[in-house]
């Protein structure tokens, strides 16, 4: 038992336990690696529109303090608690490290539901969370970034928060924010162009072509309809079934994803855009496909659902979506199933957010061709690595994934050594 102690902490911590096996890490390590270095969880109280005063909780977790800063999303969203923040955050070290991105990780955000405020509470609650996290955030201690209900609006309310505390522009001080304010060329498609490039990777190793393919993505928001459209109208894949927390779609002959996001950007939800190929979003993720990209919330794969799915390429956009009794059966089918595991699958985000971290320190600014460029080639070089690594080792793509970043993060602890 911790403060993080809960199903989505057990479930990381499970994970780093499985490969601490493999490495053979000494048991008096473990808690080094595995436990945030710092949990902050702060009182974020608004005027409601109707006068009343509410108070929000708040919460940063900054894993490990090793590599360089701590970077990672914020998320708003309404059951978040601290032990699934520590999980992200735990998630986004392994995550980095993997990609060779020279930070920790680190998560945070606000349990409310972002949908049931208005843009004035929503900026307001933005506003005040940021405010909080000034004496533990700046551009060389933890960096955040959009994850669920954030978005670029919010980044913007967060940097001219903290620049108007500092009395002058400081755009590193967050990333994925709009290019109006320092953003990046190509950050808010990022992780579905990662997503999308390794499932292309992916259907290479299984011999199979991207425009004789079917996906079904579940998730409509910034990663699931990024994903959607580029696997759709760059790809050529025909994508089956789309669904968001409101509902599920599905037809075999290939779903409008331009005009279903179409309706999205106007109504907020996928609810109503059809009634015909509406489907039940309980069996949603075993209908049959080639690729499977959960792209919404963590444990949706389960040990329920793991031995019914029936795709050939599992696309992890969403962080943490199979628990660990869904990876034993993963690991059973893994013949059949080619995983592309969520903290290589999803790293397209974060790192075209080190590219604007980057670039904002720099003040010198890049083509979108060559941000598109510079992810592919490590996209690509840590898609063979993972790969390579799994197969030497006889492995899951997971365990294979996790071990390399773990192994960075540890070799930079023992370089570094223990203070004082
Ligand atoms: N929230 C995203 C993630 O989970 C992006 C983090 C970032 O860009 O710092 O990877």
């Amino acid at each position: 038992m911790n403060l993080f102690t809960g199903p989505v902490f057990d479930m990381a911590a499970e994970q780093f336990a499985l490969v601490a096996d493999h490495l053979s890490i000494p048991e008096d390590e473990r808690p080094r690696l595995l436990l945030p270095k710092r949990a902050i969880a702060v009182s974020v109280p608004i005027h409601r529109d109707d006068g009343r005063t509410h108070v929000f909780q708040g919460y940063r977790v900054q894993h490990h303090l090793t590599l360089g800063p701590t970077k990672g999303g914020t998320r708003f969203s309404a059951d978040l608690d601290i032990g699934e923040v520590a999980a992200l955050a735990i998630w986004m070290s392994w995550k980095c490290a993997l990609a060779g991105l020279p930070y920790g990780g680190a998560k945070g955000g606000v349990a409310c539901d972002p949908l049931s405020l208005s843009r004035r509470e929503l900026e307001a609650v933005s506003r005040r969370y940021m405010q909080e996290m000034i004496p533990f955030v700046g551009p060389q201690i933890d960096v955040m970034a959009p994850d669920m209900g954030t978005n670029e609006q919010t980044m913007a309310w967060f940097m001219d928060t903290y620049s108007m505390y500092q009395g002058h522009a400081v755009a590193e001080i967050v990333t994925g924010k709009p290019v109006a304010v320092g953003g990046t060329l190509g950050r808010s498609e990022a992780t579905g162009r990662g997503v999308a490039f390794l499932i292309g990777e992916a259907l290479t190793c299984c011999q199979l072509v991207a425009n004789q393919c079917t996906a079904i993505v579940q998730g409509f928001g910034n990663v699931g309809r990024s994903t959607a459209l580029i696997l759709r109208q760059e790809m050529g894949v025909r994508v089956t079934g789309v669904s968001d927390h409101t509902a599920a779609f599905y037809d075999p002959k290939g779903l409008p994803i331009n005009q279903m996001a179409a309706y999205v950007a106007k109504t907020g939800v996928l609810k109503g855009w059809s009634s015909e190929a509406e489907t039940d979003p309980a069996t949603f993720l075993t209908l049959p496909c080639d690729v499977l990209v959960p792209a919404a919330v963590e444990r949706v794969i389960t040990g329920e659902n793991a031995g019914q799915l029936k795709c050939r390429i599992l696309a992890e956009g969403a962080n943490g979506p199979t628990t660990p009794d869904a990876d034993r059966l993963l690991d059973q089918r893994r013949n059949e199933i080619f995983v592309v595991p969520d903290i290589l699958c999803n790293s397209g985000g974060v790192i075209v957010s080190y590219f604007e971290w980057v670039q904002d320190l720099q003040r010198l600014f890049w083509t979108e061709q060559e941000v598109r460029d510079r992810l592919q080639t490590i996209l690509k070089s840590t898609f063979n690595a993972v790969i390579g690594r799994a197969q030497k080792e006889s492995v899951s793509h997971r365990v294979a994934a996790t071990a390399i970043g773990i192994e960075r993060v540890r070799m930079g602890k023992q370089w570094r050594g223990l203070f004082p």
